[in-house]
């Protein structure tokens, strides 16, 4: 066994270490002595094949001494430091990868964490060469899979599919992988596993004189121009005829391409060069030409395809490429994310591909393995942790998350009352770091909650939200009352009694427009501080200002006053820096003297005069057209101010109202009045005042009017 090994490795690598060969294969068939395989074979028949899978991939002498060694430290007394003694640290290393991704069990039977377990095997391993090793030896256990219980066939099959396969094929193994694909095939449906090899075996019988005179054929044309080539019949593996299939529902007759030819020439001239004559020869069907020399495939991939039809309606595919490309098809280890899985891209790891890529540029140009394989060390998902839970499932998290990371990926439920945690069945402290393969366990108390502390922990944008979440709708009973509390002061401020604006349906009302879930809600996002109160009144407002107005108008004809003329000589304001202006008293806020004032330069109407207080100049942002004012005290101009008196309808109270205005020697210029449903009396009176004591003491006077309930100023 052990000269046929090294034989074979002679053939690519005539200078390999032999005596280092030898003194592996020997520690460990010592090692490995007195135990039998189930097929009753000695041991070491296994490590001596996944020995000779890995020359086969051509593999450096470190990576097939590891895996003449990669059950050493699991099933023997042989040590890490045992290797590291007897050979070196880059081997020990190895064996030890292979060995912990022997650990990691595949329970769970979900396919969407197969894409996890696949990520962690990629992570764990840190050497592709241990993954290389993985492959070996899966691929020799698949080959004797036969001698397993029925369980245990269907178990390694199923994880051999879903996670070494899809893994091969992204590393451009294809070799591998079909191999891997079939072997498994044949455990997980047997009935259709041999129904297909029967279907193929006779198509192929049939189809075989055609290939073999295609075949001979093409040799000739070729050989006229000068071209020499490998031309052979390479039949489709069985598994990916089986996913047409099954997967996509096509029957077995519109499959086509069962086989394919594939010529393999010197250069990428001569690709070309054959692909000329191909298509002189027999007619090429449209569409299925397709350039993977020009564009390769993101796994480096290179190949022309192309599917013909001859005189008697006979299709078949022929592919055509360099040995060159056929070497890193077989065997190249390339990437292969994205091409046909869907899966969602990591920045991260398309980093690290274009790295691989580069190094598959690189081997080309290394004549030794070794050196090519010595920068074969990898770092994928740097960033990212792939966990289990206890049952099996794979979680993985941004790199230095914690067990409450864990917890509020699992269910916030299980993050709030997290107060402890188990990684592979040790108590850890919370803010461990978890690591990849951990088995977390999460401690849960139903009566404990979560810290803010915790925020400087966790790692997890979700963990982080879901805590602040938690904090948020624990505080929601003080926010509500806060929020009702905020809401009655300021209906109050603006002069409404509370059961008059405030009211259970107008509440829903509000809270319908303004898209909260609850009249609770609306109250706590007050509390809270996410929705301010003025938010809240401004719509209540409203509803008050619809639900009161024409019910009933009173007919104010009385009262209004004459149409006079103004008085107003000059305007009674200065504007800062500016003689000769015009001004305008907004009629928004109707200031008077006292008021604090602000100028608002207007296009082509002079400057606007508006209170400071004025809601139309908080919402106005271009600072730049206020201009500084003030009144000119010795000005005795009028102004036009607004009041809203609200009184009990009894007769007679507008009568008092205009009488006390008139005693005040203050002038009237409209009054208008409406009755609300609950017989409040409601008048706007506009006046002509000349200063803001005037019109304070004109208010105090109206408030004590009989059956007068309230007098405020008001401004639109
Ligand atoms: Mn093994």
């Amino acid at each position: 066994m052990l000269q046929n090994l090294i034989n074979k490795i002679k053939t690519y690598n005539p200078n390999v270490d032999e005596d280092a060969i030898s003194r592996a294969f020997k520690m460990a068939e010592s090692h490995h002595k007195g135990q039998k395989r189930r097929s009753g074979e000695e041991y070491i028949i296994h490590p001596y094949h996944v020995a000779l899978n890995l020359a086969e991939m051509n593999m450096d002498t470190p990576t097939i001494i590891a895996g003449l060694l990669h059950d050493t430290i699991e099933d023997t007394d042989v040590t890490y430091e045992d290797i590291k003694r007897e050979f070196n640290e880059e081997i020990a290393d190895l064996v030890d990868g292979v060995t912990k991704l022997k650990k990691l069990s595949y329970q769970s039977k979900q396919e969407k964490q197969a894409e996890n377990i696949r990520k962690m095997v990629l992570a764990m391993a840190k050497d592709i060469r241990v993954i290389i090793v993985k492959f070996a030896d899966r691929l020799h256990n698949m080959r004797t899979l036969e001698y397993m219980t029925e369980q245990k066939k269907k178990e390694i099959a199923r994880e051999t599919i879903e996670i070494y396969a899809p893994l091969a094929d992204r590393l451009g193994i294809s070799k591998i992988k079909w191999e891997l694909e079939d072997l498994s095939l044949r455990y997980l449906d047997p009935d259709g596993y041999y129904k297909l090899v029967d279907m193929v075996s006779k198509r192929r019988s049939e189809r075989l004189s055609l290939i073999n005179g295609i075949i001979s054929i093409l040799y000739e044309n070729l050989s006229d121009i000068h071209i020499h080539a490998d031309i052979n019949g390479r039949p489709k593996n069985f598994y990916s005829i089986y996913k047409k299939m099954h997967f996509k529902g096509r029957s077995f007759d519109e499959i086509y391409d069962l086989s394919a030819i594939r010529v393999l020439v010197e250069n990428i001239k001569d690709c070309y060069g054959v692909l000329g004559v191909v298509h002189t020869m027999w007619k090429p069907i449209p569409g299925r030409f397709k350039d993977y020399i020009a564009m390769p495939k993101p796994n480096k991939y290179q190949s022309l395809h192309t599917t013909v039809i001859d005189e008697s309606g006979e299709t078949f595919e022929v592919q055509i490429r360099t040995y060159e490309m056929h070497k890193t098809a077989e065997y190249g280890i390339a990437a292969h994310w994205k091409y046909k899985e869907g899966v969602s891209k990591s920045t991260s790891f398309d980093e690290n591909l274009t790295w691989l890529r580069q190094l598959l540029e690189w081997q080309k140009d290394v004549n030794d393995p070794n050196d090519f394989m010595e920068t074969l060390k990898i770092d994928f998902f740097a960033d990212e942790v792939f966990v289990f839970t206890p049952r099996g499932d794979v979680i993985n998290l941004p790199e230095g998350s914690t067990p409450i990371d864990f917890a509020y990926r699992v269910h916030s439920a299980v993050g709030n009352t997290c107060v402890g945690a188990k990684i592979n069945g040790r108590i850890v402290p919370l803010n461990y770091k978890l690591k990849n393969g951990n088995i977390v366990d999460i401690i849960t108390n139903p009566n404990s909650g979560p810290s803010l502390d915790w925020l400087n922990i966790v790692k997890s944008s979700q963990a982080k939200n879901k805590i602040r979440q938690y904090f948020k709708v624990r505080d929601r009973d003080k926010n509500i009352v806060r929020g009702k509390d905020s809401l009655e002061r300021e209906a109050k401020r603006l002069g409404y009694k509370i059961g008059d604006i405030i009211k259970d349906d107008w509440l829903e009302e509000v809270k319908n427009k303004l898209k909260v879930s609850s009249t609770d809600d609306m109250f706590a996002a007050v509390g809270y501080g996410s929705m301010s109160v003025n938010q809240v009144m401004a719509k209540l407002v409203d509803i008050y200002h619809r639900e009161n107005v024409n019910v009933k108008t009173v007919d104010t004809s009385n009262f209004q006053a004459a149409p006079k003329k103004k008085k107003k000589a000059k305007s009674g304001v200065f504007v800062k820096g500016i003689d000769n202006v015009k001004i305008r008293f907004a009629k928004c806020c109707n200031p008077v003297p006292g008021d604090e004032i602000i100028g608002y330069i207007t296009m082509g109407r002079g400057v606007s005069i508006h209170r400071m207080d004025c809601t139309n100049i908080a919402q106005n942002d271009d600072k730049s057209r206020y201009i500084d004012v003030s009144w000119d005290t010795g000005e005795s101009g009028s102004y036009s101010a607004e009041i809203e008196v609200r009184a009990v309808d009894k007769s007679n109270v507008i009568g008092d109202i205009a009488n006390r205005i008139n005693d005040s020697k203050v002038e009237l210029t409209s009054l208008s009045a409406k009755t609300t449903k609950d017989n409040v009396l409601i008048i706007n009176i506009i006046l002509e005042i000349h200063n803001i004591e005037e019109l304070g003491r004109l208010i105090k006077k109206l408030k004590k009017i009989k059956n007068v309930l309230e007098a405020y100023r008001v401004s639109a």
